[in-house]
């Protein structure tokens, strides 16, 4: 079945959502294509005990803010899920669930977007699939000969699913750092936490709010031509939530450089020291997921899609939303993809005007 729509909208996140925000503001007509079966995006299947590393308040969409999570400074998962479902029943936006994208191409003045459950034409596209979908896991030598279990940050719950099990966590940034606190706090299982360079914890006192504001920072520095501020990064890499304060500070965090290989039974350093390990969990991040816009052939360097904000370069009708800063400062976090939504969906309008 073929429908049409000014605008289509592919995936239904927290990108997605503000993207349609925007649109009805502008009064635009537009359909978001969703390949979940309920709202939420990837919050859904995060872990049972991750915090968020802003309080509700600076987690919020534009027009609505996030109610505080009754006790908790960060709120959980769970809490984004309900407060996503909420805004998009309060903007009535026009979500498909259960629509998976396979394919957008060119077909004259049009893009047609095709999906499981038919091919909407469009005038412009949003594209807001987020990376949940691709986890990277490098490519250490060993990984196939490991008899334990891999896991990547996607497939961790709850430290119980390890009780009296030795694990490696790998990756120094926020999800190896909560995930290992997670586990080593539990008690019952034996953590070895493995980071490339000894774990940068940012200053406590400094979370996602201070970093929304240093990555808006640098964006304007490079915009205006002048020297890179260093971004986020030069502040550290580790929000230090409650759990990863207390794990910390009560020395439950063993650090190891990174191991140079797996063995059968665990993973081995350089100099020649090993430790058994019934699991290891890779937190080493994750790509876009940008396979259905494969037909239009725009791919550059490192798999990215070169854009000029968040309008491709070579496809002015297509725009990529919330996939990192290079599509806007802080656009893959709550608080920093309204402000990149906003500015996308001024240029569709331009576009379509
Ligand atoms: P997603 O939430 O992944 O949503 C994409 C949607 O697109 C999904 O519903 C998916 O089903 C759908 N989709 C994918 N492919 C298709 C397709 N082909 N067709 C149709 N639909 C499709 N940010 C913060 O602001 N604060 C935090 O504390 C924070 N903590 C984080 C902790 C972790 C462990 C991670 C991984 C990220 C964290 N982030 C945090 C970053 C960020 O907020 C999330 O990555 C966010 O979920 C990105 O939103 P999104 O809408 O771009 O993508």
């Amino acid at each position: 079945m073929t429908h049409t729509s000014p605008v289509v909208v592919i995936g239904g996140g927290q990108a997605g959502f503000a993207a349609g925000y925007h649109l009805r503001r502008q009064g635009l007509g537009f359909v978001i294509l969703d390949a979940a079966t309920a709202p939420g995006g990837s919050w859904q299947h995060m872990w049972d005990s991750l915090h968020l590393f802003s309080p509700a308040e600076h987690s919020s969409l534009p027009g609505r803010l996030m109610p505080a999570q009754p006790g908790r400074t960060y709120p959980g998962a769970g809490h984004v899920v309900g407060y996503l479902a909420d805004y998009a029943k309060r903007y009535d936006l026009p979500v498909r669930q259960g629509t998976r994208v396979r394919a957008v191409r060119r077909h004259g003045d049009e893009l047609l977007v095709e999906a499981d459950t038919g091919t909407w034409r469009a005038r412009a596209v949003i594209s807001a699939t987020g990376s949940w979908s691709r986890p990277f896991l490098p490519a250490v030598p060993g990984r196939s000969v490991f008899t334990g279990r891999q896991l990547h940050t996607v497939d961790y719950r709850r430290p119980a699913d390890f009780t009296e099990q030795r694990v490696v966590v790998v990756g120094g940034g926020n999800s190896g750092a909560q995930i290992a606190a997670d586990l080593a706090l539990d008690g019952r299982v034996g953590v070895t936490w493995a980071t490339r360079r000894p774990p940068r914890f940012l200053p406590d006192h400094i979370d996602g709010r201070a970093l929304f504001d240093v990555a808006t920072a640098r964006r304007r520095a490079l915009d205006a031509g002048r020297d890179d501020t260093g971004g986020v990064a030069s502040l550290g890499d580790i929000v230090a939530v409650p759990p990863v304060r207390a794990a910390r500070d009560a020395g439950l965090l063993q650090v190891r450089t990174m191991f140079s290989r797996l063995t059968a039974a665990g993973v081995r350093w350089t100099d020649g020291s090993e430790a058994g390990a019934d699991a290891v969990i890779w937190c080493t991040g994750f790509r876009p997921a940008l396979s259905h816009l494969a037909p239009l052939d725009l791919r550059g360097p490192r798999g990215r899609i070169p854009t000029d904000g968040t309008r491709a370069r070579h496809e002015p009708r297509l725009h990529l939303l919330g996939y990192g800063d290079w599509t806007g400062p802080a656009s893959a976090t709550l608080i920093g993809v309204g402000r990149t939504a906003r500015d996308a969906v001024r240029e569709v309008a331009d576009l379509l005007r």
